[in-house]
């Protein structure tokens, strides 16, 4: 059966067959300009193993570019006992398969059970291996992937296999990796390379066992934060000849696409995910209005009722978490550089202020701008006892917490993620995460709301994959909104939403194909 005859009438609306929808999708992909953005140049020599106390203090630094991405990222099992590290133990599967490395392969069933709980919360990945059953859209596909390694992401892995391709993956993230997930991932034969609490020598030695292997190479590349591409750039880049086209998430990874496309090196198609409407929209405001408690009540078990917040941003992000703790009756106050969003925070009810007037005063500081330097060592010198000041944005610029380290300070590791920083007259902040994004390192975050992504990312590969010679150029392409209403279409089941179908006099009355794509480009949602 080919998969051009597979309909998706869903949401009793008759959506394009697979092709057929690629083929409008394609006509319409906006092919986008570049930006100016730094190509982080990373120096680690992978191959220099350092001791035990040497990998403990690298895994401290954290690969930034891999933070604006998030993950489910708490993992369940904790195996610090185990000090070995995965790079020195000989593991092998119950098939008899060595390669892969991962902290414990005995993990794998628990590893198992997580995968099947966020299979339920992933409708459209599930839908995509029944719809695509018989048929393999990926057939012949080499992806290599490096991606937050957590249940969610084991079922689009296991997807894409069902989908036909071959895979292989490495961590984003050093913090990021449920051990057991990696191990069932192990288990069922696929080469992970991932760990929780990997050094940043362990990253790249990950990233290369998943591209450096003999008798096979990557046709497809699917990255989060940019690394992978990079380190094939740096070491591999004949494998360019091979490779099909890159799937790019995250905000840091796009921005260095664009920065290649520019000087002109960009030598394969990529898309762009990040700025599809459905991550934008769902990714940066549900994942963060539902994972913005779990991770402030988790560390600090605070009390949100009555509480006075400062929200820096009222973004994607800033919005999301002002709506949760507006729901929990905290008194929420936004700052705001932008008069449009500015705007947005009145009318929404949030008090406009400088972060100056409310820094004495406030119980919780969360900052969640994309910028640096918002809450400098003035305002944290200036906040009351027991404040808790904490980062949502995808970097750790954000809180200056550098300037903590001064001899006058004290640091208290109070729990894991938790720090009270303690000055000379006894009062203590609660820092959170060392500044980190907060929901990835201490939350987990909606399933459904990764599925939106997962299920984007896997039509981008096989559209990429798929895709006849000379469709796409050497160029970043964003994703329509024909493929953007299509992944949210293959999720409105789950609500038992019903769609309203346009009637060919409304259709023709707005000048729209009655299969969409429902709104212009330039909406804003
Ligand atoms: P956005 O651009 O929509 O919002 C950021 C807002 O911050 C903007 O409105 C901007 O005007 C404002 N701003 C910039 N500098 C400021 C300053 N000094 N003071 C006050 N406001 C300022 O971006 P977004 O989608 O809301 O994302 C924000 C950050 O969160 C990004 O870094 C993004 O990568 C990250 N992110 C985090 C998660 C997560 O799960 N935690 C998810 C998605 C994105």
């Amino acid at each position: 059966m080919n998969l051009s005859c597979i309909h998706f009438n869903l949401v009793h609306v008759s959506i394009a067959p697979f092709q057929q929808a690629f083929a409008l999708i394609v006509v319409s992909f906006l092919c986008v300009s570049s930006q100016q953005i730094q190509f982080a140049d990373q120096k680690q020599e992978f191959n220099k193993r350092p001791t035990k106390i040497g990998r403990r203090s690298l895994s401290r630094s954290i690969s930034q570019s891999s933070t604006d991405s998030y993950s489910s990222a708490a993992s369940y099992t904790d195996s610090s006992d185990d000090e070995t590290s995965p790079r020195d133990k000989q593991q092998k599967n119950s098939k008899g398969s060595g390669d892969f490395c991962i902290k414990n392969i005995k993990q794998a069933d628990f590893g198992r059970r997580e995968i099947e709980i966020a299979e339920q919360e992933m409708p459209a990945l599930m839908a995509l291996r029944k719809r695509a059953q018989g048929e393999k859209p990926l057939a012949g596909a080499k992806i290599v992937g490096c991606t937050h390694i957590t249940a969610q992401t084991a079922v689009l892995i296991e997807t894409l296999s069902a989908l036909g391709a071959q895979c292989r993956w490495a961590a984003c993230n050093i913090y990021s990796t449920q051990n057991e997930v990696a191990a069932a991932l192990a288990e069922g034969g696929f080469p992970v390379f991932a760990w929780k609490g990997e050094s940043e020598d362990d990253f790249w030695w990950c990233i290369d066992r998943c591209v450096n292997v003999e008798g096979w190479q990557p046709n497809m590349i699917l990255d989060d934060g940019g690394d992978l591409t990079h380190w094939i750039y740096k070491k591999y880049p004949n494998m360019f000849k091979k490779i099909k086209g890159i799937v790019e998430e995250s905000v840091t990874g796009v921005h260095r696409l664009y920065q290649l496309s520019k000087a002109g090196k960009l030598c394969v198609p990529a898309m762009n995910v990040n700025d599809s409407v459905t991550k934008q929209k769902f990714d940066n405001l549900y994942c963060c209005r539902e994972s913005i408690l779990d991770g402030l009540k988790r560390t600090t078990d605070v009390m949100f009722g009555g509480k006075q917040v400062v929200v820096c941003g009222y973004g994607e992000v800033g919005k999301g978490c002002c709506a949760a703790l507006k729901a929990m009756g905290s008194i929420v106050y936004v700052t705001e550089i932008d008069p449009i969003c500015a705007l947005q925070a009145c009318m929404d009810g949030f008090r406009l202020v400088k972060l100056n007037e409310v820094i004495r005063q406030v119980d919780i500081v969360i900052t969640c701008t994309g910028n640096k330097n918002v809450v400098t060592r003035e305002h944290l010198d200036r906040m009351k006892n027991g404040c808790i000041v904490c980062n949502m944005g995808h970097s750790n610029t954000e809180i200056d917490v550098a300037s903590l380290r001064t001899p006058e300070l004290t640091w208290e590791r109070v729990r894991s993620q938790v720090d009270h920083v303690i000055w000379p007259d006894g009062k203590r902040i609660v820092l959170l995460a060392e500044g980190r994004l907060l929901n990835l390192s201490c939350s987990t975050v909606p399933t459904f709301v990764l599925s939106i992504t997962a299920t984007t990312q896997a039509l981008a590969l096989i559209e990429l994959y798929n895709a006849p010679e000379g469709r796409y150029k050497q160029d970043v392409y964003l994703l329509p909104k024909k493929m953007d209403e299509y992944v949210a279409s293959l999720h409105l089941p789950t609500f038992d939403a019903h769609l309203t179908e346009l009637s060919d006099e409304q259709a023709k009355y707005l000048g729209l194909n009655k299969n969409g794509p429902f709104k212009p480009n330039y909406y804003r949602y």
